[in-house]
């Protein structure tokens, strides 16, 4: 079977976790700052910190951004659920604005449409790696004042008008879950400025604990004192996973031009096939594909997937709009509420892509797709 995506662990990888293995940290000790550093330096120098999943980022990010009960966050149906999920856990309503029908990316027009006195984050997702229209998604927060979110599982290593994802939005989550563009097995990170939202999200990573006498309410007691003034979750990457986070990053250079290579093998085999419709693209963004989202047209979508499955390729379906999970149908989420991410969701195919990917591999997805299409 050739799946949809696939992590890429060399023997670097593998030295680099073994050594820390042998080491004296095994939880939090250098690497965990090495690899945030490290990671800071594809965010524009916006300070980074690793917690242990893209959707403990999320989570961490609600918290940095103050959102709680009552708040509206305002983001895409056309994601992974823990999107919308962790805004969910923090008690904010959760409000879905439609997409762009060729990207999959927030409309900030219909973020707009839909924000009130009460929205405190929107939060984009660049899908498939495709960074969303930050301009114009800044305007509409900042008009809102509402805190710019981006979730940025997809697209570590993109940019858009020249500035690199994680300069874009107030705060920036990453995944490094295995099929990510770097993987820590599980991981993720938030790049946000320094300053008292830093503060917040390096506190909830940690149990919300306070360390620093001069911050403290009762200090004095001696060295070992220490205070939690909010609750927090213990959401510390490991020095183990961030030694391998580092010497993934080393490569993200040679990952992201191997998967900008078969997107473009992918966009001239494909071009012109009928019955399918290639990934839009904005000229001034330079994506970090993480998917080949191609839409299947004519209501062919579920024979295809079927057939390629059966044929050995593992294509998928990314997403089902968030809110038609159950957990949202209960709490009053209706079909129809966003037509374009439901049009995407109907049509869309992912078909594998990942730095492993040979050619020769990927002339055979194209067969059975065109095979199958025929
Ligand atoms: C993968 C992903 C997440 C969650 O990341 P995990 O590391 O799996 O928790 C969140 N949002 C999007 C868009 C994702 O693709």
């Amino acid at each position: 079977m050739i799946p949809y995506g696939r992590h890429s662990v060399d023997e670097d990888d593998v030295r680099a976790v073994a050594e820390v293995l042998r080491g004296d940290w095994l939880t939090t000790g250098p690497e965990v700052s090495r690899f945030e550093a490290e990671l800071a330096r594809w965010t524009g120098g916006v300070p980074c910190l690793a917690v242990t999943s893209g959707t403990a980022a999320l989570h961490v990010a609600y918290a940095a951004a103050g959102i709680g009960r009552g708040d509206e966050v305002v983001t895409s149906p056309l994601t992974f659920v823990a999107t919308a999920a962790a805004a969910a856990l923090r008690g904010a309503r959760v409000v879905f604005a439609d997409v762009q029908d060729d990207t999959g990316n927030l409309d900030p027009d219909a973020v707009a449409a839909l924000v009130t006195g009460r929205t405190r984050a929107v939060t984009a997702v660049d899908y498939a790696g495709h960074p969303a229209d930050y301009d114009e998604l800044r305007g509409v927060a900042d008009r809102a004042d509402a805190t710019l979110v981006g979730d940025a599982a997809h697209s570590l290593g993109a940019s858009y008008k020249g500035r690199p994802v994680g300069l874009l939005a107030d705060i920036t989550t990453f995944s490094f879950f295995a099929t990510k563009t770097v993987t820590t097995a599980e991981g993720g990170a938030v790049a946000l400025p320094h300053g008292e939202r830093h503060t917040r999200a390096a506190r909830f990573r940690n149990h919300g604990l306070v360390r620093d006498p001069a911050e403290q309410r009762d200090p004095g007691h001696g060295g070992w004192h220490q205070e939690v003034h909010d609750f927090g979750l213990n959401y510390r990457l490991p020095d183990v996973l961030c030694a391998l986070g580092l010497s993934q990053l080393r490569r993200l250079p040679a990952f992201l031009a191997r998967r900008a290579e078969l997107v473009a093998r992918y966009d001239t085999l494909l071009a012109g096939t009928p019955g399918l419709r290639l990934p839009g693209r904005r000229p001034y963004t330079e994506p970090a594909w993480h998917l080949y989202p191609v839409r299947v047209l004519d209501g062919r979508r579920r024979e295809v997937y079927d057939r390629m499955r059966a044929a050995g390729i593992g294509v998928q379906v990314n997403y089902i709009p968030a809110y038609w999970h159950p957990v949202f149908e209960d709490l009053g989420y209706r079909r129809g509420m966003c037509p374009r991410a439901e049009a995407y969701y109907g049509e869309e195919l992912s078909l594998p892509l990942y730095p492993g990917l040979t050619d020769s591999q990927q002339d055979q997805v194209v067969e059975s797709l065109l095979t199958v299409l025929h």
